[in-house]
């Protein structure tokens, strides 16, 4: 056995990709040895369609898996006993590992599963497991078999040069590695949606960068700092990126002195598209992505949508479109940003609410309202005094 920790990295739809199947498996090399990289000694290798990673002896694996599930692109990740390819051998590593798991977890019942990938190899799956099902019976005299309900499933994979023995099959999220999608402009507000929209691009394979609109003062120092704390949590999968932070004050100040006081909330919508789509040409992004949910409050019915959609040329996504609330919920407690979205702290939103918003508002109208304000005034304006910080994983 070896002095070093081995995991088995294996890939969800990459291993589907055809022809550009090596450069996806490349990219996802890649982004796993970044994730890696903190920890001294790891090293992140492909071999016949798996990953394997292999970490010093000493490092904790909790933190490696914890890392490596991060990575869009992992479907599974197995902790795993690496030993050579001799049915003695294997056999021995075998009783010393579920030694290891009875001594852990008082266990009692167990159950071989044994895959032989190398068809090379003298004894076939079915022996495999029957040897090493006896071997560790000899070598464990606690241990029984059960093949209906195992309180360990002993997974023995059997390869040309190594071989693997594991019991846990951790799932990451699937996806496709980060980079291998564009990039696009995400609308980051504090709340649950826009969080968990950035994030399933981006396990679509797409880099971000964020625009934040504040409405400073009547949004606080803290609502901000918020809306930094989500981008961190969104950071830890999305790998660093840049965010734009905006004043919409004296562009909803204009827009209140001089339009009908329900379309306040599309206006401004239509700005903050307006003003995203401009910062997104400056930096490569080829879409915007936003938290819009069919139905979920006025400014998003479908005759809202229609008329947000119309104030840009850019493709918008909206991955969240016709999730449930609920179940956009609980994406943002499986990710881990819903107890940071639920923080009750003013949204420029908020400031100047209308007390009837328009649900049904018409193209027309919206335009006519538009032409009592200089539109692209007031977005050079509030791009040229924008902020943009560098949002680094906490
Ligand atoms: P969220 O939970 O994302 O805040 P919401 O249900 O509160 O969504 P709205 O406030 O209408 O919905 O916003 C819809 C979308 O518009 C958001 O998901 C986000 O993409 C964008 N958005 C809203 N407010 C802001 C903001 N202050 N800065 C940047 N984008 C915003
Ligand atoms: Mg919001």
């Amino acid at each position: 056995m070896e002095d070093r920790n081995t995991f088995i990295v294996r890939c969800g739809e990459v291993a589907l990709k055809g022809l550009n199947k090596p450069y996806f498996e490349r990219m996802l090399v890649e982004r796993i040895k970044k994730v890696l990289k903190k920890f001294e000694n790891t090293e992140v290798k492909r071999h016949e369609g798996l990953i394997f990673v292999r970490t010093p002896e000493d490092l904790n694996s909790e933190m490696v898996i914890k890392e490596i599930s991060k990575v869009f692109g992992v479907a599974s990740i197995s902790p795993a006993v690496e030993t050579v390819s001799d049915i003695d051998e294997i056999g021995n590593a075998a009783v010393e590992y579920m030694l290891d798991i009875i001594n852990k977890r008082g266990i009692k019942t167990f159950k071989v599963n044994a895959k032989r990938a190398d068809k090379n190899f003298p004894v076939k799956s079915p022996e495999i497991g029957r040897i090493i099902g006896a071997k560790v019976l000899k070598g464990c005299k606690v241990l029984k078999v059960d093949v209906h309900n195992p309180e360990c499933m002993l997974f023995v994979d059997v390869r040309r040069d190594k071989s693997y023995i594991f019991e846990q099959k951790i799932s990451g999220f699937g996806g496709l590695p980060l980079g291998t999608n564009g990039k696009g402009m995400v609308l980051l507000s504090g709340g649950i949606d826009s969080p968990v929209a950035a994030w399933m691009m981006a396990k679509r394979g797409m880099l971000i960068e964020a625009v934040h609109f504040h409405s400073y003062p009547y949004t606080s120092e803290r609502a901000r700092e918020k809306v930094v704390d989500l981008a961190k949590l969104v950071a830890g999968y999305c790998g660093n990126f840049k965010m734009h932070i905006v004043n919409l004050l004296p562009i909803q100040e204009m827009i209140v002195q001089n339009c009908p006081e329900e379309e306040t909330t599309i206006l401004v919508r239509r700005f903050m598209m307006k003003i995203a789509e401009k910062i997104a040409l400056e930096t490569d992004c080829g879409m915007l992505i936003t938290g819009e949910n069919l139905g979920q409050v006025a400014s998003q019915t479908a005759e809202a949508l229609i008329v947000t959609d119309e104030s840009v040329k850019m493709p918008v996504m909206r991955p969240l479109i016709a999730l449930d609330k609920v179940d956009i919920m609980d994406i943002a407690k499986n990710i881990g940003t819903f107890e940071t979205s639920i923080l009750p702290y003013e949204d420029c939103c908020t400031v100047f609410l209308p007390k009837h918003p328009t649900t049904k508002p018409k193209l027309a109208k919206i335009l006519e309202s538009e032409g009592k304000i200089d539109v692209d005034k007031l977005i050079e304006d509030a791009i040229a005094i924008k902020e943009v910080i560098s949002i680094y994983p906490d």
